[in-house]
């Protein structure tokens, strides 16, 4: 069924995922930009990955990572910003910090979306303010709508439809993380 563009809801009768972008659309961009990520010759390169809605895109990039030949150290940082809603309520909170010292370290950070802005330019400043030599900032979503705070990423992998998207670690109520490929929800 994700070769017509649709996949059926599991226990949502009248739900539909249409698919926005395919797993394998979504492995080819991430090797392009695992070689982007080597061509900035960041050395000592921490990722810092936001939780939850990254966890597979940054799992996959890392890896991808590995094949262009980087080592870099992982931590994580869970950061809300939407809380059971589909509206963002535009502060943002730590629910769980780095590990790391980052400290004169070169640091990606790696996101799911950029819609306001505020989470990754959240992320940007405390990782800033704690230090970092250079901060490289990759989503694998950009939302073309206002920024409230004043941020681009420095890689994208897709520009997305102003729409709300579910899959490859992005949820809807805790839902549809596991799902392989971007897709959007639209009622039949
Ligand atoms: P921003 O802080 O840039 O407004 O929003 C970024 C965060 O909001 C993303 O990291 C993501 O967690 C969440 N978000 C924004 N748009 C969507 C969407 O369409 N679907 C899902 N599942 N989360 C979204
Ligand atoms: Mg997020």
């Amino acid at each position: 069924m994700e070769d017509c563009g649709h996949k059926a809801v599991p226990g949502g009768a009248d739900m539909q995922l249409e698919v926005v972008f395919t797993a394998e659309q979504i492995g080819e961009r991430i090797e392009e930009l695992a070689q982007e990520v080597a061509k900035a010759g960041l050395d000592n390169l921490l990722v810092a990955a936001i939780l939850k809605g990254s966890f597979i895109f940054a799992a996959d990039l890392i890896r991808a990572l590995h094949g262009a030949g980087l080592a870099p150290e992982v931590d994580f940082i869970s950061l809300a910003s939407y809380r059971k809603s589909t509206t963002s309520s535009g502060a943002v909170e730590i629910l769980r910090d780095l590990e790391s010292e980052v400290r004169g370290r070169n640091v990606l950070i790696i996101d799911d979306i950029l819609e306001s802005g505020r989470t990754l330019a959240f992320a940007k400043d405390l990782i800033s303010a704690r230090g970092a030599s250079k901060i490289m900032t990759c989503v694998l979503l950009d939302k073309p709508v206002p920024r409230a705070a004043d941020i681009e990423a420095d890689l994208v992998a897709f520009r997305c439809p102003d729409v709300f998207v579910v899959g490859y670690g992005m949820d809807l109520g805790h839902k549809f993380r596991e799902l392989p490929f971007v897709g959007h929800l639209v009622e039949q």
